[in-house]
């Protein structure tokens, strides 16, 4: 009796340990992951000579400092090959990838370096939300989506418009940020970690949230409600990590402004029946 308790007692104490191993490297690994979230990417200065291989200029450093060729670009090597392919789509560095990498696990800190000038972290995000559509309609040629029925509402321009939008969804998802810029404005300009936020830095964090909001829509079918709760999670997350507020405080603030952004849909759409009208009206005359 008095034996097994024993065993008992030290099974439940290498318990307790390993359990602690696995919290203690949890903690470890978190605490890693932060520090990457903050500042993923760290700058080496290569020290040795270097004859520039375009222009002949004796230098030390990455790149050349009368024609700017990379230190690294010698013959061509099978990278370099796939590369020259790559430079078809514009994915020529891994950088494409490695920034929608970024923005699913630090997207907001990743906005804030873009408009707070670090332009190196990220691949251009404009060119990324166009690059990314074309890449989703070749697939979608050869494995085809079921097509959904849009809702007409009856009024030519506006029904014109939403079907535009429905064949462009990069440009879709990019108008859709759009509405959010003001809202965002009014709203962030004093957060604490980000003040004095600009007109132009809100159509940047729109365009990544566009692309955020394009890449998850198309991994999920038409509509479905995995994506729709993930986008919102996303813009909250990008929020957060960008502005600085606490939970409660991001929260009500997106609330409002989406509120206010709906009012701004609806003042598009009030315009577009309006011109609807008019066209009507004109060419009935
Ligand atoms: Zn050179």
């Amino acid at each position: 009796m008095q034996t097994k308790k024993n065993v008992l007692t030290k099974q439940w104490q290498m318990m307790r340990r390993s359990c602690g191993n696995v919290r203690q490297v949890l903690s470890i690994k978190w605490t890693a992951f932060r520090a990457w979230q903050e500042s993923p990417i760290e700058y080496k200065m290569d020290g040795s000579a270097h004859v520039c291989n375009n222009c002949g200029y004796r230098y030390r450093g990455n790149y050349c400092p009368r024609c700017s060729q990379s230190a690294h670009h010698g013959r061509i090597s099978w990278l370099a090959m796939w590369q020259g392919i790559g430079q078809l789509w514009g994915i020529e560095s891994r950088s494409a990838i490695y920034t929608l990498w970024q923005l699913l696990l630090r997207p907001g800190y990743l906005v804030r370096d873009y408009i707070s000038g670090k332009r190196q972290v990220s691949y251009p995000p404009v060119k990324l939300l166009f690059i990314l559509a074309a890449v989703v309609a070749l697939i979608q040629f050869f494995f085809p989506r079921p097509a959904t029925d849009i809702s007409e509402i009856g009024f030519q321009y506006v029904d014109y418009a939403l079907r535009w939008l429905d064949e462009h969804q990069s440009i879709s998802a990019l108008a859709n940020g759009c509405i959010f810029i003001l809202p965002t404005w009014i709203l962030f300009r004093n957060a604490p970690l980000y003040p004095n936020h600009s007109i132009p830095e809100g159509f940047f964090l729109q365009v990544y949230i566009a692309i955020l909001t394009f890449l998850l829509s198309s991994l999920f079918a038409e509509g479905a409600l995995a994506s729709t709760i993930l986008i919102v999670f996303y813009t909250f997350a990008t929020y957060k990590q960008l502005f600085g507020y606490g939970y409660w405080g991001t929260f009500w603030r997106l609330l409002i402004c989406f509120a206010l952004s709906l009012v701004i849909l609806v003042i598009f759409i009030i315009i577009g029946i309006a011109i609807s009208k008019l066209h009507i009206f004109t060419t009935a005359q």
